[in-house]
């Protein structure tokens, strides 16, 4: 019998993680529908699929309908670095909210399952550490991260509703920093900022004293993840944090990059950004269990591959490095 293809939408396919989930989901002989407004991404990520007969690349903004007949959705569209999603904050809450609406209006008429990329920061400033899947957060719902935070809190609420009211198969994966090939050099966050600056001996800029945490997840291992929450039981519906539980100062992260990189880059301390979290770690005992993941990939590699992308990228747009 010959197997029918799935027929996959990805919104913000074009951005950092969608452009990779595009590259597997067509892999697998998916027929994959990559729909995006280019707020942050972009169609460099994807140039290298747009000749495949089985990927298609479609501008459109997710706060509007689309109408298309398709068997799973993958929800990525949203700017996720903070400098992007405090540009035009109020479409940022749009996104989440109004996109989220329009993708699970989809879902329902075409009875998709449809996969929720959530974020660490439903846990806000957390006072918990480090943070399971029960714990309600710490969000400041009128500060700088607000319209991220809260956007991205409520369209959880959405999907849980849907999946209530509507039976809708639901997944709900909370992202926590991850990293990695096609970051865009300006994104903004820590990674992409610390090694462009490293590999161009600029200042490398921590904001505070750099002793509040994060833990990284190389992109890899993220979209593993993601592509396995989705392929779980109907009954798995989350939400699952996915990340990698190994915590880093930022200060260590920067004197990491440095040593890898091998540049002569000085530390510069900055004022912290308002409602910074400072500290950060998944617990991913419920994604060990119900999805059998975990991440493979740690933080020294995952860097070097990621300073090669950086350095080729930068060599070839003329940048000194
Ligand atoms: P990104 O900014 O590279 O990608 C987001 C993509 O969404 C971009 O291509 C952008 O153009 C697109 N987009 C934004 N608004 C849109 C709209 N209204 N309509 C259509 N497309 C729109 O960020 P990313 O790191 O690839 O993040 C992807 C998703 O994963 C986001 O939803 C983000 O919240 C979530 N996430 C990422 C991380 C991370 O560390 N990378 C952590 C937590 C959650
Ligand atoms: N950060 C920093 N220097 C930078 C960019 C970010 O010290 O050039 C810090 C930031 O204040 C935060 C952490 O690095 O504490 C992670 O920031 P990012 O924007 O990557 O993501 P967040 O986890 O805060 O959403």
């Amino acid at each position: 019998m010959v197997e029918v293809p799935r027929r996959v939408l990805v919104t913000g396919g074009a951005g950092f993680l969608g452009s990779h989930l595009c590259d597997r989901l067509v892999a697998q002989n998916c027929e994959v529908l990559c729909v995006d407004n280019f707020f942050t991404g972009r169609r460099k990520n994807v140039q290298h699929l747009l000749d495949l007969p089985n990927f298609e690349l479609l501008r459109h903004d997710v706060t509007f309908s689309l109408y298309v007949e398709v068997d799973e959705i993958y929800n990525l569209a949203c700017p996720a670095s903070p400098v992007h999603y405090q540009e035009d904050p109020v479409q940022t809450t749009k996104t989440s909210v109004h996109g989220a609406i329009n993708m699970l209006g989809l879902a329902k008429r075409v009875r998709a399952k449809i996969l929720q990329a959530s974020t660490s920061e439903v846990y806000g400033d957390p006072t918990e550490h480090p943070q399971t899947e029960d714990y309600h957060g710490n969000v400041n719902p009128i500060g700088p991260r607000a319209c991220y935070d809260e956007g991205k809190r409520c369209a959880e609420t959405l999907f849980f509703d849907y999946h209530k009211q509507h039976q809708l198969r639901i997944k709900v994966m909370r992202i926590f920093n991850t990293y990695g090939p096609r970051m865009h050099p300006n994104d903004g966050r820590v990674v992409s900022n610390f090694i462009v600056q490293a590999l161009q001996g600029e200042t490398i800029t921590i904001y505070g004293e750099g002793n509040q945490t994060r833990s990284f997840c190389y992109v890899d291992d993220l979209i593993d993840g993601m592509l396995g929450m989705m392929s779980s039981g109907d009954d798995v519906i989350g939400p699952i944090n996915i990340g990698n539980p190994n915590e880093f100062t930022i200060r260590e992260l920067a004197e990491k990059v440095i040593e890898l990189t091998g540049s002569s880059s000085k530390l510069v301390y900055k004022p912290l950004p308002q409602d910074d979290p400072v500290r950060r770690q998944p617990d991913i005992t419920r994604a060990r269990e119900q999805l059998g993941w975990s991440p493979v990939i740690q933080l020294e590699e995952g860097l070097r591959h990621t300073i090669a992308y950086f350095d080729d990228l930068l060599r070839q747009s003329g940048h000194q490095i």
